[in-house]
């Protein structure tokens, strides 16, 4: 087996791109070297040296020693340079690399193989002696640092004190001097830090550095980070030797760093630093203000000293010519390292760059557009999940900040408005035009109006799955939760904290992404969905072959969703519409109502108020789909509690109020979610479907005279057996044909069911002779599957997840194993029974990448995500139709 892999000098070892072997630094270096790119001649030992190295005591096996001096055969050979020879010296940079760059491995060495001998070899030879001493110090401190492991702060003493002395601000008025006195003191600091000399050989340091490297990979911090990232231990470190080239030779020296294209925004435009007669990463070190890279950037910047393309216009010229060879050649955006020797120009490294969501866009867009990658490479290579970032107003990033308190980023963007403390002043303030920012201790289902009338929510208590959190997200409103410093009283309307006060209608800002609570108005830069967006989600919708619908219960969600591209919605639920103030009497009369005719008295006063609420909807949604699904939820939900709202029902409905109070405590369930809910209550009450369905068809009828006709698909919830399903479709066909005989007219609907129970998945065959569609239900299929209550899973989930017991959080990525076993054997039979059944997912997954990847691969024919989700699902569909 062969651990060394030459690069450089029209040698290359490696196979080109080999990441697994040579690192990431190392197979760059060698490509780049490859294809012509000045790259400082050099050695790769491999990963599998790592592990070896590791496996075997710590010790390297004699057959690399070997390997290790053809290597350096290969540098002497190809500089011209000898290691270790005091007459005309090679000196080496000593790099680790693994296959992803990686926090918490050893720092670079540079300068390896000087000594007190072969430093005044190095001083002849470059006729520069102050050079000469600067690379030593630089050498001995780092080597001290990294290799050695003594306390650089005491290093950095040094320096500064030398400083001092000679009465100098920067490192580059040090003389040789100077720097010869200061290796002096690092020799003792050395000595009396380790109780043994600085190591004079240079085989021993190189030795020592590579030890060190392979040492790192098992450091607690490289660990963590492995654990952090899913970096599997066995993957291992390599270590690049290469040929030292100086950037601090004087003023025809440089080092710097650089972007192909701008990575906050994105522009094709060149983008880095370098800094005149300086090394490796002095740059980033802060030491001295780096100078710009280009003339434009400069000016922008309003920044005086000379930019590299005013200060070396030919080197500027080369470098921007590598820019170009290296894009062509690797087709991405590259982060770069290089050195200019004596005007000489040296690559040291390139990988493709880090950027924002923003810049990953624009990049992917540009590129395609200039023909070096197609449109398919644009769309795989954004990450969907990150367009989250883009849809939302974010906070002006140059407006001050008065930070009041930090909680959890619970669901991202940024919200200005007036405080207030309940939600029907947050209605009330919204419908009169107000931006409100809703906040409470803790969020429940009955806030729900004033959490969609606010700009934004906050919490003082509750995760990152509470219930603010979770409905805010639904909804796109930013949220921050569990700000636990707040002091809130909804009563006095007053949150107190750090001695501060808010009062209801004083200006108030969160973020969403960040958990920060600020006081006042922090200005908010809006989204951006033309442009690159725009462009790419085009390509994206070209390519897809699923539909992406939407989950909106109200006419602003549905209208929201359009904008983000969905083709219908997919979801409705109607209980919320049931909440709002006006009606929720009415509701509980129905609830309560001690026989058939009392419900019915109250559902013909609800009729109405449904209707509304479906021709909001669907003019929202002009002539596209639109499934409703009847009501759901367990009744109790919508009892009174106070005593005030007991009185009400009872003065409306003319019943007594104990006798009230006894109809509610026997609603009462043991286990409401597994109780009389979904299709139970139709199947129980079926005047409430009724009226439901006959809301859906009158509305439809009242749209489609005026305009398009919408298509509604009456979905029922909760369905275990055929024969429930059948009796229902009896109800809804029955409020279809009296609605279409009274208005003259009839309209195209369908009735389908949800499949969000094991025993429907499994007998969908049957039940799919009387639905025209299923929606998957995944999050009560996931609990019903899984014997696992979402709203209590926090407390054991994470530890199931961290263990691999399951792979992700399965009310957040589809557990394909399990419950989407079942998905796909209800598509299969239901399709069996019926070949043209539509299929579609409306759980939490439809948003969720990897599970609209697994949606396409069992040809369902759209997913539903929420409205903010709705451009994540586009893109991730196209990628799944890519892949599939
Ligand atoms: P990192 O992974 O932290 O960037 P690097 O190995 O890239 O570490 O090196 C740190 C710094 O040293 C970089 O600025 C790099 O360009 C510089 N450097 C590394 N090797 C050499 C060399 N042979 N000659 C000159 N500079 C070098
Ligand atoms: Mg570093
Ligand atoms: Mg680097």
């Amino acid at each position: 087996m062969t651990y060394v892999f030459r690069f450089g000098g029209g040698v290359s070892d490696g196979i080109a791109g080999d990441k697994e072997t040579l690192g990431g630094k190392g197979a760059n270096l060698a490509e780049m070297a490859s294809i012509g790119l000045p790259v400082p001649p050099g050695f790769t030992i491999s990963t599998a040296m790592c592990q070896r190295w590791h496996d075997e005591g710590e010790r390297f096996p004699d057959a690399l020693r070997e390997e290790v001096a053809n290597g350096l055969a290969h540098v002497e050979q190809v500089t011209g340079h000898r290691f270790g020879d005091p007459a005309n010296p090679l000196l080496v940079s000593v790099r680790s690399g693994a296959r992803v760059s990686m926090p918490g491995m050893m720092d670079t060495v540079l300068n390896l193989g000087l000594n007190d001998a072969t430093v005044e070899g190095l001083a002849r030879a470059a006729g520069d002696e102050r050079f000469a001493w600067d690379s030593y110090r630089r050498f001995v401190q780092m080597y001290a640092d990294v290799v050695l492991g003594l306390d650089h702060d005491a290093f950095e003493e040094a320096l500064e004190i030398a400083k001092e002395d000679g009465g100098y601000t920067l490192d580059t008025e040090l003389t040789a001097a100077d720097l010869k006195a200061l290796v002096a003191r690092y020799m003792t600091l050395v000595e009396e830090g380790q109780g043994a000399p600085f190591p004079q050989d240079p085989h021993d340091q190189l030795w020592g550095a590579t030890a060190a490297v392979f040492g790192s990979w098992q450091s607690d911090r490289a660990k963590v980070y492995r654990r952090l990232h899913d970096i599997p231990a066995g993957w291992g470190t390599a270590v690049n030797v290469q040929a030292m080239v100086f950037g601090n030779m004087g003023d025809t020296s440089a080092t710097g760093v650089a972007f192909t294209r701008d990575p906050a925004k994105g522009a094709n435009a060149y983008y880095g630093e370098f800094l005149i007669n300086a090394q490796g990463e002095d740059v980033v070190a802060g030491i001295r203000t780096p100078q710009y890279l280009t003339r434009a950037a400069r000016e922008e910047a309003g920044a005086r000293p000379a930019s590299m393309e005013e200060a070396m216009p030919e080197v500027y010229g080369q470098l921007a010519d590598v820019f170009q060879t290296l894009e062509q050649h690797y087709r991405d955006m590259q982060d770069i390292e290089f050195t200019v020797e004596k005007t000489k120009l040296w690559m040291l490294q390139t990988r493709s760059g880090k950027r924002t969501a923003k810049a990953a866009l624009k990049i992917a867009v540009d590129m395609a557009n200039e023909g070096l990658i197609t449109r398919e490479e644009a769309i795989k290579r954004i990450d969907p999940a990150s367009l989250d970032q883009l849809l939302h107003p974010t906070l002006d990033p140059h407006a001050p900040r008065d930070v009041i308190a930090k909680g959890l980023p619970a669901s991202p963007g940024a919200a200005c408005g007036q405080a207030v403390f309940d939600a029907d002043t947050a209605e009330t303030w919204a419908a009169d035009g107000k931006a409100v920012i809703l906040i409470r201790t803790e969020t429940s289902p009955e806030d729900i109006h004033g959490m969609h009338a606010a700009r934004g929510i906050l919490t003082a208590r509750g995760g990152m799955t509470s219930h603010a959190a979770v409905v805010a997200r639904g909804m796109g409103r930013p949220c921050v939760s569990g700000a636990g410093s707040l002091a809130i009283s909804a009563k006095d309307k007053v949150l107190r904290v750090v001695g501060r006060e808010i009062r209801e209608g004083d200006l108030l800002t969160i973020d969403g992404a960040t958990g920060e609570v600020m006081a006042g108005e922090v200005p908010t830069v809006s989204p951006e969905l033309s442009g690159d967006f725009g462009v790419l989600m085009g390509w994206a919708d070209e390519l897809r072959t699923m539909k992406v619908r939407t989950n909106a219960d109200t006419p602003a969600d549905a209208k929201a969703a359009r904008e983000f591209g969905a083709e219908g919605i997919g979801l409705c639920r109607t209980e919320h519409m049931f909440f709002e103030a006006e009606r929720i009497t009415a509701v509980r009369q129905m609830i309560l109502a001690s026989d058939q005719a009392g419900r019915q008295a109250a559902l013909d006063r609800l009729l109405p108020e449904q209707r509304a609420d479906f021709v909001g909807i669907f003019e929202a949604m002009a002539g596209l789909p639109v499934t409703i699904r009847l009501l759901d939820p367990p009744l109790h939900e919508f009892l009174p509690h106070a005593d005030a709202e007991f009185a009400e029902v009872a003065r409306a409905s003319g019943i007594d109020v104990e006798q009230l109070r006894r109809r509610a405590a026997e609603l009462h369930e043991f286990n409401p979610m597994l109780g009389h809910r979904g299709v139970r209550l139709g199947i129980t009450y079926p005047e409430i479907y009724a009226m439901q369905a006959r809301a859906i068809f009158e509305a439809a009828c009242d749209v489609a005279d005026g305009g398009e006709a919408p298509v509604p698909e009456v979905m029922i919830p909760l369905v275990a057996t055929g024969r429930e399903l059948e009796l229902m479709k009896v109800v809804v066909d029955e409020a279809a044909r009296a609605v279409f005989a009274e208005r003259g007219r009839t309209l195209t609907y369908l009735v389908g069911t949800m499949i969000e129970l094991p025993r429907a998945a499994l007998r969908a065959g049957e039940i799919a002779a009387g639905a025209e569609f299923f929606s998957f239900g995944t999050n009560d299929l996931t609990q019903t599957t899984l014997g696992v209550s979402r709203d209590d899973a926090a407390r054991f989930l994470g530890t199931y997840v961290e263990q691999g017991i399951y792979a992700r959080d399965p009310f957040v990525s589809i557990d394909v194993e399990g419950v989407g076993e079942l998905v796909r054997l209800a598509a299969e039979r239901g399709r069996a029974t019926r070949p043209g059944l539509k299929l579609g997912i409306c759980g939490e997954h439809g948003g969720d990448p990897a599970s609209i990847a697994f949606c396409q691969e069992v040809g369902l024919d759209y997913v539903s995500a929420s409205p903010y989700r709705v451009p994540i699902a586009r893109l991730a569909a196209a990628q799944a139709a890519l892949k599939g």
